[in-house]
């Protein structure tokens, strides 16, 4: 970020934007025109990523990670969010739920995504079940020991077919003061465990080439080692990885801002209407300024939420706060870049159309704008009990 960084942040920022710039962007016409990212590209990304320390770099040392604070993972999350999701996730950030993992889980689900070894998906929605996740019909009864799981999961997304998903379903329901409430609970399921199917589900225009899948369970035989963190606490954990990662996101959303702009830059500064520069002319100038205006302020909003998060205090708000504005910063400056280049943005030749196309998911992915506002609004009221 340009906001005074330290030497050493500094160097980590120039570090990711080559590695962006030299490994990743290359491949961006191909996987978007293709749909797809070809293994050796994915497998070549994950590989350098790891040379570079990128790799796992949000998970601390102590489990193998490149233990960085929230600050230095800002960093990184800005940078990708220069290109396509579908070819920087090759860089894995394992979920921080996988931290819940407790004995032989630890060998068998988290080490193996720091070393990369196996990958995870976080199975919250269902196609009944998507802002209202606590719509959720997915449940697993109890049997003796063991839990059978029932249900299905949609639009759960990840580069590559992982080996095991972090499944949501409800095991009971709690008498609550508001009335009755489901419980949720988070089961570790594997691919190639009986009545389990992962397949490949719609293809979404935003990030060609970023894999979602349906997940199946069909009397789904788990022993209570599959429960990752409490029994009917799945919701907790859910949410605690949900809140970093909107502002993940919000990150992401001013790395993609900054290079759509760049290219309106140059535009502006390039092409020539009526005799002269086209950014002269008051109507594009003032565009750019309240991109830049814009930029400006998702920046600060991700510094001030991750300057929390490292100090420990972030709440659900602050990252709610981030995920709205940079995400709709975000689609004001590629819908205006569009408008800026004219006929030429809505051309494939130019990455303008794709980066526009990539930008519209993220006021939807990880909490609707409208959820977000909900957010915020909750956190303004409850204080008056209204
Ligand atoms: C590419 C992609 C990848 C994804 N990856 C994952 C993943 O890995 N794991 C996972 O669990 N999920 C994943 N999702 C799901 C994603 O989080 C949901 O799509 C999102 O939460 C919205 O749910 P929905 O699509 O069902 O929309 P809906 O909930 O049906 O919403 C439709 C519209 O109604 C509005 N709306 C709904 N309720 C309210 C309300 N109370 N007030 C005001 N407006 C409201 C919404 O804001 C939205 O505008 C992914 C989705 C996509 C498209």
């Amino acid at each position: 970020m340009n906001i005074a960084l330290s030497h050493e942040d500094e160097l980590l920022r120039t570090t990711v934007r080559a590695f962006i710039d030299n490994e990743v962007i290359p491949h961006e016409n191909l996987v978007d025109r293709t749909g797809e990212v070809p293994e050796n590209i994915g497998r070549a990304i994950e590989a350098k990523s790891k040379e570079l320390g990128l790799f796992a770099a949000n998970l601390p040392e102590r489990v193998g990670g490149g233990g960085l604070t929230y600050a230095q993972m800002a960093i990184i999350e800005r940078e990708f969010g220069r290109t396509s999701h579908a070819l920087h996730s090759w860089a894995a950030r394992p979920t921080e739920l996988l931290l819940a993992c407790e004995g032989e889980q630890v060998e068998k689900y988290l080490m193996p995504c720091v070393s990369g070894d196996k990958r995870e998906l976080f199975a919250l929605t269902e196609p009944g079940a998507g802002s209202d996740a606590m719509g959720m019909t997915t449940r697993a009864r109890r049997d003796g020991d063991d839990w059978v799981l029932d249900g299905m999961k949609h639009f759960i997304s990840a580069p590559t077919m992982a080996d095991f998903a972090i499944v949501f379903a409800t095991t009971g329901i709690d008498e609550t003061k508001s009335g009755p409430r489901k419980r949720v609970t988070a089961f570790l399921v594997d691919r190639d465990m009986t009545g389990v199917t992962f397949r490949e589900g719609t293809k979404c225009v935003s990030n060609r080439g970023y894999k979602t899948y349906e997940l199946l369970f069909d009397g789904v035989r788990l022993g209570p080692e599959q429960i990752l963190g409490e029994e009917g606490r799945g919701f907790e954990l859910a949410g605690k990885w949900l809140g970093m990662g909107r502002v993940w996101i919000g990150a992401s959303c001013c790395g993609k801002a900054e290079r759509l702009m760049e290219l309106a830059v140059e535009w502006a500064a390039n092409r020539k209407q009526f005799g002269q520069p086209i950014g002269r002319f008051q109507a594009t100038g003032f565009r750019l300024a309240d991109m830049a205006i814009g930029l400006r302020t998702g920046e600060l909003l991700v510094a001030d939420a991750v300057r929390r998060a490292d100090a420990g205090v972030m709440r659900d708000e602050d990252a709610a706060m981030v995920k709205v504005y940079c995400s709709e910063m975000l689609n004001r400056v590629a819908d205006e870049t569009v408008q800026i280049y004219g006929g030429m943005g809505l051309m494939e030749e130019l990455p303008v159309h794709r980066l526009w196309r990539d930008s519209r998911i993220e006021r939807i992915w990880d909490g609707t704008s409208e959820i977000q506002r909900h957010i915020i609004t909750r956190a303004i009221l409850r204080p008056l009990g209204a």
